[in-house]
């Protein structure tokens, strides 16, 4: 059963009547391209079929009323006076919404209340974001109830602003921006200075190629300090070498300041310095028809998150390293890191192979292994009904 069909019968059930309206965002995997987004770099994702539905209606009670299929219980708070730190938990992202489209428009947006019904196929804290899937199924419904009219930037923006401000993640706009406007079959490269992005055709499928994600079974958060962590280290490391952000740092100009760096800053800002090379060179790659040549690419990201960035946990190199020896073409961890999911290019008729491969790394540590999802390139954030 589809999400959107689950979101419709939990809004029936918890609200007893028909909603106005059904939204659904996906998912997004990001091909190569990490931690780069908050440095005003490039990031290639790509909207994964899995997503997050949204059933909604407007109320005149002044409630704010949500309910989703994957957490218990249900949240009822009051919608005047929405702010940062009156809503906690999962619910911090839909009414985080609500507050930034708020914040965005100058006004009482739905002041009369909303309930909301989620149902969501996208695994949470599996690098897939299914934050952004949430975020971007309502705001997409805030925008279509109180005739906002913003523009999918706009609506990116205030997912970001949610996470950001309601959640006290200080994640950076890519996921939003990638299933807020992706196109079937098409990856997405994102400058992610003035957010500009413009369709890749991947050609993976035509070259025999699959995409699989195996989830590591590691818990991320991307609430916890790691990641807030990284970023500072990155917006420490720019000024030390005088530019705006990482985007406009050079490897020469980090040679020169190896030393004023110190050794850990070093490596943060080769991570970004390099994963920004990655992404314009698998660009560049798929334009010449080579997505066969990416792996070596995508191989090397992991090792720059492992090593330089230290982003990585021993369960995500194991899947790396077990895929790589089964005839994957390339395979990294994917996401903020610190568990979440790893990615692998795949010859097709090697699938197969890497999956049992996979499996064996996680029999080893007395782990079920878990399924892994084959992804294409698919539909961006929709209205459903
Ligand atoms: P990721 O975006 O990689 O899946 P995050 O930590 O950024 O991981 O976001 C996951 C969080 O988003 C969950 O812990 C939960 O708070 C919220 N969330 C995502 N999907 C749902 C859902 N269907 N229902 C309720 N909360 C959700
Ligand atoms: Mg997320």
């Amino acid at each position: 059963v589809s999400a959107g069909s689950r979101a419709a019968a939990l809004f029936e059930t918890t609200f007893a009547g028909a909603p106005e309206g059904l939204w659904s965002a996906p998912g997004r995997l990001n091909l190569i391209g990490e931690h780069t987004d908050y440095n005003d770099g490039f990031a290639l994702p790509f909207a994964i079929p899995q997503r997050t539905a949204v059933a909604a209606d407007p109320r005149s009670d002044g409630r704010l009323v949500v309910v989703s299929a994957e957490r218990p219980g249900l949240v009822d708070t009051a919608s005047a006076g929405l702010a940062p730190g009156t809503v906690s938990d999962w619910s911090a992202y839909p009414l985080g919404v609500l507050w930034a489209l708020r914040q965005a428009s100058g006004e009482e947006v739905l002041g009369g209340g909303l309930s909301l019904a989620i149902a969501s196929d996208v695994p949470p804290g599996a690098g897939l974001s299914s934050s952004a899937a949430l975020e971007s199924a309502t705001a997409l419904a805030i925008n279509d109830l109180a005739g906002l009219r913003l523009n999918r930037h706009q609506l990116a923006a205030a997912g970001r602003l949610a996470e950001n401000r309601m959640v006290g993640a200080p994640t950076g706009i890519l996921d939003q921006l990638a299933s807020l406007l992706s196109r079937p079959d098409a990856a997405l490269l994102l400058d992610c200075r003035d957010g500009e992005t413009t369709p890749v055709d991947l050609g993976l499928a035509a070259a025999g190629l699959a995409v699989l994600v195996v989830d590591s079974g590691v818990q991320h958060r991307l609430a916890d300090g790691g990641y807030a962590q990284r970023r500072a280290q990155c917006e420490a490391a720019a000024e030390v070498l005088g530019v705006r952000s990482l985007r406009d740092a050079t490897l020469a100009g980090l040679e020169a300041a190896r030393e004023r760096l110190g050794d850990v800053l070093y490596r943060r800002a080769r991570h970004v310095i390099t994963e920004n090379a990655r992404v314009l060179s698998t660009v560049r790659l798929v334009g010449q028809g080579e997505p066969r040549e990416l792996g070596p690419l995508i191989t090397a990201s992991h090792v720059s998150l492992r090593d330089d960035f230290e982003v990585s946990v021993p369960e995500l190199d194991a899947i790396v390293e077990a895929a790589l020896g089964a005839g994957a073409l390339g395979a990294r961890l994917v996401g903020g890191g610190f568990g979440g999911s790893a990615l692998t290019l795949v010859p097709r008729e090697r699938t197969d192979d890497v999956a049992a491969a996979v499996a064996r790394t996680f029999a080893a540590r007395g782990a079920a292994a878990p399924t892994p999802v084959e992804v294409h390139p698919s539909a961006a954030a929709r209205r459903e009904a």
